[in-house]
């Protein structure tokens, strides 16, 4: 039973919006390459796992401070037997691991041995158990999803699970007996309280209004080349359309994610949409899907 579900990081979808209303620098770009290619083997994963039986808690992307240190778990599956991290990687190409080292083979690069903080946030998951006075069995795994992915020298004691027996472990899973108890329930729903919202991991570039491109980007090709023809948004690069109430909503999340400090009115979007529709346009819209507070001219949403 799914407790809660992955959704897309907040870093991954900021520095999306950024990247097309600015110049990120190579190591933003790099930076949201990775926070892509992470997302993408969560989810991968999580299609994996989907099928698994009911008599399992699985609780996605779980954030939680344990004394005074923070530490990420993709997955955890709580189970009869054990409650399983799961850490997912999706590197692409050869690497070799050299004592505790990881690296790629193509250019000698070194990268953050996933093993290492792996342990290190099962350390603090059974502290956290013991804190709880819980007493279960902890099991931690990196699983290696891509299947372009292969390690050299891949020692056969460390929790790694590779490509291929990526599907062999599900079934693994999948085919040891699990009834739940009450003690897991109180686990479960103990983690998801702890689940912390702001992420101090969190590292995005420093932007501010003025320096953002504005307009409506198109939601296919993100070009600016953008036009109202009746009652869409036509890109004038690649023809895509898009409903005017849709397309009013899209910018308007963006302008709200971006900037959680401004106000959302009509006049704020009508800017941030650099006058692509009418003013009357978007207090409609805004209307149907917030909240208004106040009147008239000082009208804005929530
Ligand atoms: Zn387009």
């Amino acid at each position: 039973m799914l407790l809660k579900e992955r959704t897309e990081p907040h870093d991954l979808v900021v520095l999306r919006y950024l990247n097309n209303r600015m110049e990120l620098s190579a190591k933003d770009q790099f930076q949201l390459s990775t926070l892509e290619k992470g997302y993408a083997g969560e989810v991968m994963f999580d299609q994996k796992t989907e099928h698994l039986s009911e008599e399992r808690y699985i609780i996605d992307d779980l954030l939680l401070q344990v004394n005074n240190s923070f530490f990420q778990l993709d997955k955890v599956i709580i189970a009869r037997d054990a409650i399983h991290l799961i850490d997912v990687k999706n590197f692409v190409g050869d690497f070799y691991l050299d004592g505790d080292k990881l690296y790629a083979v193509k250019n000698g690069r070194e990268y953050k041995n996933p093993i290492t903080q792996l342990t290190r946030s099962a350390t603090l998951f059974r502290q956290l158990l013991q804190n709880l006075k819980l007493n279960h069995i902890v099991h931690a795994t990196t699983i290696f999803i891509n299947p372009e992915f292969t390690l050299y020298q891949a020692p056969m004691d460390q929790p790694i699970i590779l490509p291929t027996q990526t599907n062999r472990y599900i079934k693994e899973l999948q085919n040891t007996p699990s009834k739940l108890e009450h003690s897991h329930q109180i686990l479960a729903q103990k983690l998801l309280s702890l689940h912390q919202v702001k992420n101090p991991f969190s590292n995005l570039p420093d932007y501010d209004y003025e320096q953002l491109e504005k307009g409506i980007y198109c939601k296919n090709c993100y070009s600016f080349n953008t036009y109202v023809q009746k009652f869409d948004l036509v890109c004038g690069k690649c023809g895509t359309h898009e409903k005017i109430g849709d397309a009013v909503l899209r910018t308007t999340e963006e302008f709200k994610l971006l900037f959680p400090e401004y106000r959302i009115t009509s006049a704020n979007i009508y800017k941030w949409a650099n006058s692509t529709f009418s003013n009357k346009t978007i207090s409609r819209v805004l209307q149907k899907n917030f909240a208004a507070i106040g009147k008239n001219r000082h009208t804005y949403y929530e």
